[in-house]
């Protein structure tokens, strides 16, 4: 006698699939889903696992912009903390930024630098950009070969001198390599110059005051530098992305490429989102990143270009760093290192935003899993709950409120802006490929993108 042959049953009574929410039951089998059914057709396997009322069933998030920094800066954040954190915060699959770890991911040597520090240390599936700096252009093939998900660059000083930046012809340069290769460039967008003319800060101004701090980052230089991404995306026909897009001023730009059918698309952050220039207390540095939170009409825009797909996804660009380099002690922004932690929050975070402004969890769910999934290449396995995916499941109770505990982060550092925020939505239990990310054994996988694919 044989017995059931799914592995385990997920029964819940709200479950986010492709085409809205339903009651269903998710079937798993050697941890793919193998069949969906009606709540009330639960197909009998050797575990089943129902649902409490108020969770709701969502496919695991893909958060495709995390600076892990292992090796070299592993006391930034490393693959077991980072990963662990994002288990708990919903995200089954991140992809890893090439640079601040040492060395940056730069050729396939360091590729491999960076996955031997990852293997067998992940909570969560993994995958890896590689880096395009001046002079590299002859190795992005080899590293699309060797499974990157495609290439990130600078346009403006990126914050650590072991990952400079590339000019405008540079940047064109490795636009047409990345055409070639069917790849994607990442362009970190703020013009050098721009920002050089805005750096100093005027005489009495103080260093702990936000606003001084936002003025050397005008969104001029984000505006002008998605300018010329588009129009090198235009010119060269390759594939172009703008990462966490803060400026509003950006849009119209964006928006009139794309209806031109120019291959660029943008992604924008939880803080972006959440947070207003105008609420950042003095000398609150865990605020600060590159480029900065704006202005509240600003962020209005962003929400807008959200429901209108000119910004397709939503990544937490995670990024932290060791307390002392956030001149917590002296509140000194234009000293502090710029980047904020958040892949564990950026699902409760965004969530209690969107809710606010009458948007569905559907909408969270595309764009922080099905259209992140889609823009690296991994739609088949990875996004949405259908037929044939990696059951990587996330089970979120959206209405239950929680306060934010930094001692309850397991990033490296739990240094947080969202310290003591009010947020809906607590994510329960997270599965990868069908097994519970418990955070005791690692059984993460190394993804494969590009060529390897
Ligand atoms: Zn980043």
């Amino acid at each position: 006698m044989s017995g059931p042959d799914l592995d385990l049953v997920v029964r819940a009574r709200r479950a986010v699939l492709p085409d809205g929410e339903a009651a269903c039951c998710v079937g798993v089998r050697d941890g793919r889903i193998a069949v969906l059914t009606g709540y009330d057709d639960a197909p009998t396997a050797v575990r089943t696992v129902d649902l409490a009322d108020d969770e709701v069933l969502l496919p695991g998030l893909v958060d495709a912009h995390v600076h892990i920094n292992e090796p070299g800066r592993t006391d930034w954040e490393g693959f077991d903390s980072a990963t662990r954190a994002a288990a708990r915060g919903g995200v089954t699959t991140v992809v890893d930024m090439p640079l601040n770890s040492i060395p940056p991911t730069v050729d396939v040597a360091a590729l491999r630098a960076k996955q031997a520090a990852a293997r067998g240390r992940v909570h969560v599936d993994v995958g890896f950009w590689g880096g395009a700096v001046p002079g590299n252009v002859p190795e992005l093939a080899a590293l699309h070969e060797a499974g990157v998900f495609g290439f990130k660059c600078f346009s403006a000083p990126s914050g650590v001198e072991e990952f400079p930046y590339v000019d405008a012809d540079q940047l064109e340069l490795a636009l047409a390599e990345v055409a070639r290769l069917g790849a994607v460039l990442l362009v970190h967008a703020e013009d050098p110059e721009v920002l050089d003319a805005a750096a100093l800060p005027p005489t009495g101004a103080s260093p702990r005051d936000f606003s001084t701090f936002l003025a050397t980052r005008p969104p001029e230089a984000e505006d002008l530098a998605v300018e010329r991404v588009v129009a090198a995306a235009r010119r060269t026909g390759g594939r172009a992305h703008v990462v966490h897009l803060a400026s509003a001023g950006a849009l119209p730009v964006l928006a009139a490429a794309q209806s031109d059918g120019v291959p660029v698309t943008a992604e924008t952050c939880p803080h972006y989102l959440a947070l207003t220039a105008d609420e950042v207390p003095t000398g609150a540095t865990e605020y600060k990143c590159c480029p900065p939170i704006r202005n509240a009409r600003n962020r209005e825009a962003l929400w807008s270009a959200l429901r209108a797909g000119t910004i397709g996804s939503v990544v937490s660009d995670h990024s932290p760093c060791p307390p002392d380099l956030k001149c917590q002690d002296t509140g000194d922004f234009t000293a502090a290192w710029g980047g904020i932690a958040s892949v564990q929050l950026g699902l409760p975070v965004v969530w209690t935003a969107a809710r606010r402004r009458g948007q569905t969890l559907s909408d969270v769910v595309r764009w922080m899993a099905t259209a992140p999934a889609q823009r690296i290449g991994l739609s088949d396995r990875k996004g949405s709950l259908r037929v044939g995916a990696d059951a990587d499941l996330c089970a979120f109770a959206p209405e239950e409120e929680l306060t934010v505990d930094p001692s309850a982060l397991a990033h490296r550092h739990p240094l947080t802006p969202y310290a003591g925020h009010r947020l809906r939505g607590v994510v329960r239990r997270t599965w990868l490929r069908g097994r519970p990310v418990t955070g005791e054994q690692p059984h993460g996988e190394l993804l494969a993108g590009g060529g390897a694919r």
